[in-house]
């Protein structure tokens, strides 16, 4: 307990220094040029391009193109809660007599111990690149088709950035304006602040609902 207690005072000092050193980002106009700095952020918006201009070429539109959409903005959400609660939240085990700390959990675990630097805000940088080619082999081997391919991966890089600006967002000193974005900010502020085991998801608030790791908020033990 006063070990724990040592350790936090020790993060909001260092927080303190990263805070003080980091560019300003008040504005929203500010932490976008910011945003685009961090090589996450490059990457997935180069593969949106890149995908979407190659949609747009091959043509050939039909309904499915919405269904292939619609499944990639239906899954991401769930992929958001799973990943964050079960893999980013994973805490080193034992296995076969050595201790195991999966790298995605324990870089999450720095991002936890230091909220500020927007470094670690981020997914790896190499997560997208595996992500897509994974995603790509998938979205072949179920259409049979490099267009609707493509479309998944126009729609997969679009909705992979939003996430990465909305949890940088919750990150920066901007203050989101809508109702939406507001409940976004607050969950994930929360999810640092108050409790690391409730409010996993971003771009769905609805999803802590569903999932039972919502509010209300004065009945959520704070976490160690
Ligand atoms: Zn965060
Ligand atoms: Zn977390
Ligand atoms: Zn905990």
């Amino acid at each position: 307990m006063n070990q724990h207690a040592d350790q936090t005072r020790q993060y909001s000092s260092e927080e303190n220094r990263t805070r003080a050193s980091r560019p300003e980002t008040k504005r929203l106009g500010q932490a976008f040029r910011v945003f685009l700095r961090y090589p996450t952020p490059a990457i997935i918006s180069t593969l949106f391009v890149v995908s979407s201009f190659v949609r747009l070429v091959l043509g050939r539109w039909s309904a499915w193109d919405l269904v292939a959409s619609a499944i990639v903005v239906g899954y991401w959400p769930f992929q958001e809660w799973f990943a964050h609660k079960y893999l980013l939240h994973l805490k080193p085990f034992r296995f076969l007599g050595r201790t195991i700390d999966i790298y995605p959990a324990a870089r999450h675990r720095a991002h936890h111990q230091n909220p500020s630097d927007f470094s670690l805000v981020f997914l790896p940088w190499h997560v997208p690149l595996i992500a897509f080619a994974a995603f790509v082999g998938l979205g072949y081997l179920v259409f049979h088709s490099f267009a609707l391919t493509m479309t998944i991966m126009t729609t997969f890089s679009a909705v992979a950035l939003a996430y990465e600006w909305i949890h940088f967002i919750t990150h920066t000193d901007y203050v989101p304006k809508t109702a939406y974005m507001r409940r976004i900010w607050r969950n994930h502020r929360l999810h640092h602040y108050k409790n690391e085991h409730y409010w996993f998801s971003f771009t769905m608030p609805a999803m802590d609902e569903w999932m039972g790791t919502g509010g209300p908020h004065d009945q959520v033990e704070k976490s160690e």
